[in-house]
């Protein structure tokens, strides 16, 4: 048999795997933040002046106490991104996303870091680019649970075309 001709035996098979960690003061900070009021809460060092999100009680970089809190706007830009045709498990869920769908990374304007979530954009190449505006969209109040699943999504925003288009 050549390698062309090997025959690759799939095997589907469902994993539960319950986890559960503590979030820590500073997350769970945020998390709250986001579940009750609907706002983003990061952390700047005092040094660098790096803004990070998830907020760290240690920068890093400089191993300085990161105290000042934040607050970012819901509105950034996709720095970079797949089209993902395979399931992806949500870890929040245990559920698979349905292929075909955009994950991405979206760092809010004036946050140091990323966030990496789903991006509600038609999956094609040609709508959707790095540097595209985006906005969060939140889980109705009410609705929320404390985790990034009340991050429901970033999708784009309006009224804005693909450069060179
Ligand atoms: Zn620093």
């Amino acid at each position: 048999m050549t390698a062309r001709e090997t025959e690759w035996i799939s095997i589907p098979m469902t994993v539960d795997v319950p986890y559960r960690f503590a979030a820590g003061r500073y997350l769970t900070k945020t998390l709250t933040q986001l579940r009750d009021n609907g706002r983003i809460f990061a952390v700047e060092c005092p040094r660098c002046r790096r803004i990070q999100l998830p907020p760290r009680i240690v920068c890093a970089q400089c191993h300085v106490r990161n105290g000042r809190w934040v607050e970012l706007p819901l509105e950034g830009t996709l720095v970079a991104f797949t089209i993902m045709f395979l399931p992806l498990t949500d870890p929040t869920t245990g559920k698979p996303h349905e292929p075909p769908f955009v994950y991405g990374s979206v760092r809010l304007d004036g946050c140091d870091s990323v966030l990496d979530h789903l991006i509600h954009a038609e999956p094609d190449r040609g709508k959707v680019w790095v540097g595209m505006r985006c906005r969060v969209v939140l889980r109705p109040p009410g609705e929320r649970v404390g985790d990034l699943s009340d991050i429901v999504h970033f999708e784009p925003l309006p009224d804005q075309s693909r450069p060179g288009s």
